[in-house]
Parts: structure tokens; C-alpha cells; sequence
């Protein structure tokens, strides 16, 4: 029996497709989505895996396109089947487009008390390039619809790096959100994933900015970099801290169950295409709507991670947050000295000063940060 653990809930359903998205999400009718929340249930209430949960996250797709009953009914399942530990973070994920006063208060009802709403953008021209079913003035009504109801905890989600985007629409971005005073704000930069609308049109921008050449529609290397520093000193001016490479939050607001995955606790993920990690071994389920409405529950890529693929994950994981991995937790985890299986790439990182090592601590520099990719593979055997 596990002690404690994190659980994930995917609802795969979405109004409309977002040009740059490829999510496993999709738009679907009433009586699918009330056979899907079925099959949730019973696979809910037959996994094997039982511990205290500290978090539930009900991501995707859209789970703000169920109904307040809906979501209900799957947060009683839960509490049926798991014993969900006093002051446990619950979060929703919500496309301002869906949200209801209705909703909201049902929500509140059933338990859930952080909700995190994607906006990407507050320019009303960078939401329709990113085809996003919203307007800005729209999700202002659902933020103060959602703060009526009660939500004291709310992250948004924003995304830097658009076509069309400049250093300056992003700025006001930063302004308008922060003048809100959510919670938490996460800032990715867009990625152009292949096999999505923006991939047939940008794809080709995005591999010249790869290889730092001029691009048509995308910002330039240098510009996106500067978004991001932007993003760091407005949201710093702000009293946002950043915990993790493209997270903020108000001191104590850090979303736990995404600090779980970082630092590598159990959580178990219920719906199509969702993965766990439970006691060293990952799976998924199937991607296969058809076979997970057949109750066809069986774990799909199952791997149980070697010594080397743990230490691995400890490293390229913890790396992302800010306050970096302890070199002491290495040597309780695995049994043997840091300094023995990551001296030697440890120090040639310290010297050329991408890694920082303080108290037994060691994390990203700025500079680190700017090619973390680089850093973070550096670690892998
Ligand atoms: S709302 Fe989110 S999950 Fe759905 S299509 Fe848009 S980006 Fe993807």
C-alpha cells in the first residue's frame, strides 16, 4: 500500500480545437461525455492502487465543459473509493469560455479549490490566431464569476511566443493579468507541435528559429528570450516568485500537485491516455476512446524504472524547480554518494556557470536556465 498520492483526471473533451494544440482532447456530444464520466467511474472505483491523496487534478481537454453535476458525481467516486486527506489541493482546469455561475458554485460544492483558467493571451487578436473560443472580456467575466464563487486559489495560464506577438502585447499581458491578483501564473512559450494547424503554418518558422535565422511570423530567438525575462521581472515586481522555469505564484500558492510530479511522488492518472507512477513503475492507459468506453482499463507502456532511468528523472525533473535537487536526498534515494555517479558533469556545469551548488543544493543559474535543455540532458546516461 502506498502511503500517500496524487491523483490526475483527464477529461478529453473541448468545444472547439485550438490551431497550435496537440493534446489528447476533442470535441464530443452530451451522451459521449456521459459515457466517458461513467467508464471514469468504474475505473476509479477499480484500480488497485490505494493511498491517502494529498491532490487531484482534473486536467485535459477542457473538464470545465462538464457539468457542476458531472463533476460532482466524479468527486464523490473519489471520496468513495480514497480516502482524500484533509486540505488537499483540488484543482480544475477551465477554459473561460465554459464557465457558468451554475458551474462555479457546483464546483465549489463538490470540493474543488483551485481552478486554473486558460487564457494564453489578454490581446483579443493573439486569441483568435491561437483559434481559442474566447475573448478577453469573456474571461474577465468568468475570473469575477469565479472569485464571487468562492475561488481563493487561481492560477492562469498564459503563452508567450505567439505569432504576431511582440515584446509589448506580451508586457500588457503581464499588466492586465497581474493587475488581477490571481494566485499563480504559469508562462510557457508556445511550442509548434507537429500534426497541428500552426505546424502547416509556422512549422517552417520555427525550425529557422532554431537555427537562429530570421522568421516571418514567430518572434526571434532573442525576442522570445526577452519575454521571458520580462515575464521574470514583472511578475518578480508583482510578488510573484518563480518556483519552477515557467511557473509564479504568491508565496504559498505553488501548485502542489505539479511540485509532486517534479519531485517524483506517486500519482495515479484515471482516463484516456493517462499516466501514473506508482512505486517505480510508470504506465498509461489506452488512447483509444473506443477501448476505454469497452472498460478496457489495462495498463498500456508499463516500465518499471531501473536504478539509472530514477536517478535520471531525479535530476532532469528536480533541475526545473528553483530551489533545484539535494544531494543529500540523492544519497538517501539511491544509496550511494552524488559526487560519485554526477561529480565530474557537476563540475564542469559549476564552472561554466549553468549550475549553482548552495548548502547542498544544486540548481539552474540564469544563464542555466537559458539553455536548460542542454543542461538538463547533460545528466542522462
Ligand atoms: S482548450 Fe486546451 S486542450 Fe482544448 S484544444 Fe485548446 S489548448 Fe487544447
Amino acid at each position: 500500500m502506498i502511503s500517500k498520492m496524487e491523483l490526475y483526471i483527464h477529461i478529453p473533451f473541448c468545444i472547439r480545437k485550438c490551431a497550435y494544440c496537440d493534446f489528447l482532447s476533442f470535441p464530443a456530444g452530451e451522451e459521449r461525455k456521459r459515457a466517458y464520466v461513467e467508464a471514469l467511474r468504474e475505473e476509479i472505483g477499480g484500480a488497485a492502487e490505494r493511498g491517502d491523496v494529498t491532490t487531484i487534478f482534473l486536467g485535459g481537454g477542457t473538464p470545465s465543459v462538464l457539468s457542476g453535476e458531472e463533476i460532482g458525481i466524479l468527486m464523490e467516486t473519489v471520496r468513495s473509493h480514497y480516502r482524500v486527506l484533509p486540505g488537499a489541493e483540488i484543482s480544475l482546469e477551465a477554459n473561460p469560455g465554459t464557465l457558468t455561475a451554475e458551474k462555479l458554485a457546483a464546483w465549489r460544492e463538490a470540493g474543488i479549490n483551485r481552478l486554473s483558467i486558460g487564457l494564453q493571451s489578454a490581446d483579443n487578436r493573439e486569441l483568435r490566431t491561437l483559434g481559442r473560443i474566447h475573448t478577453w472580456e469573456e474571461f474577465l467575466e468568468g475570473y469575477r464569476m469565479a472569485r464571487k464563487a468562492g475561488f481563493e486559489n487561481i492560477n492562469i495560464d498564459l503563452m508567450s511566443a505567439l505569432p504576431g506577438q511582440s515584446s509589448r502585447t506580451w508586457r500588457e499581458t503581464l499588466l492586465k493579468v497581474t493587475a488581477l491578483e490571481p494566485e499563480h501564473i504559469s508562462a510557457y512559450s508556445l511550442i509548434v507541435e507537429e500534426g497541428t494547424p500552426f505546424y502547416e503554418k509556422y512549422g517552417e518558422d520555427a525550425r529557422r528559429r532554431e537555427e537562429g535565422l530570421a522568421c516571418s511570423w514567430l518572434p526571434s530567438e532573442e525576442e522570445e528570450r526577452q519575454m521571458y525575462y520580462d515575464t521574470k521581472g514583472i511578475l518578480g515586481e508583482k510578488g510573484y516568485g518563480r518556483y519552477e522555469i515557467s511557473n509564479y505564484a504568491r508565496k504559498g500558492y505553488e501548485c502542489r500537485h505539479n511540485c509532486g510530479y517534479w519531485r517524483r511522488e506517486s500519482y495515479r492518472g484515471f482516463g484516456l491516455g493517462a499516466s501514473s507512477l506508482v512505486e517505480e513503475v510508470r504506465f498509461k492507459n489506452t488512447s483509444c476512446m473506443e477501448e476505454y468506453l469497452g472498460r478496457d482499463f489495462s495498463r498500456r507502456e508499463e516500465e518499471r524504472l531501473s536504478k539509472e532511468a530514477q536517478m535520471e528523472e531525479f535530476m532532469f525533473l528536480g533541475l526545473r524547480l528553483a530551489e533545484g535537487i539535494s544531494t543529500e536526498e540523492f544519497c538517501r534515494k539511491f544509496g550511494c554518494a552524488y559526487a560519485e555517479v554526477y561529480g565530474k558533469v557537476t563540475k564542469e556545469l559549476l564552472a561554466k556557470k549553468l549550475l549553482c551548488q548552495e548548502n547542498q543544493r544544486i540548481f539552474l543559474t540564469e544563464q542555466g536556465i537559458d539553455v536548460s535543455n542542454y543542461v538538463i540532458a547533460e545528466f542522462l546516461f
